[in-house]
């Protein structure tokens, strides 16, 4: 990790498309939980995911990228079938 004083003036982040470097998965206090049984792929939790964290495959969920998803609980808030729940991370 740099130092303060090797980082640039506030905090900047100058070099573009760095995102992928940066696990902000590691932020996360709680994990979504997705119940198959319960999933009837309408794919609102993929539209309403800020993180792009949903992984869709032939139109249907199929995982959650936890190396991005910072848990933030939308996911599961807006599912119409309850189908996500969210988990404290131990
Ligand atoms: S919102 Fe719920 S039911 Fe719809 S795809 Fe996501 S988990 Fe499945
Ligand atoms: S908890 Fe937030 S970041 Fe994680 S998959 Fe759900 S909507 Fe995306």
């Amino acid at each position: 990790m740099k130092g303060w004083k090797e980082i640039p003036e506030g905090g900047l982040i100058l070099n573009p498309g760095n995102s992928i470097n940066y696990k902000t998965g590691s932020w996360r206090s709680r994990k979504p939980i997705r119940d198959e049984e319960k999933c009837i792929h309408c794919l609102v939790c993929w539209a309403y995911c800020p993180d792009g964290s949903i992984i869709i495959e032939d139109e249907k969920v199929i995982e959650i990228n936890y190396d991005f998803c910072k848990g933030c609980g939308i996911c599961a808030n807006e599912c119409p079938k309850e189908a996500i729940i969210m988990e404290l991370e131990k």
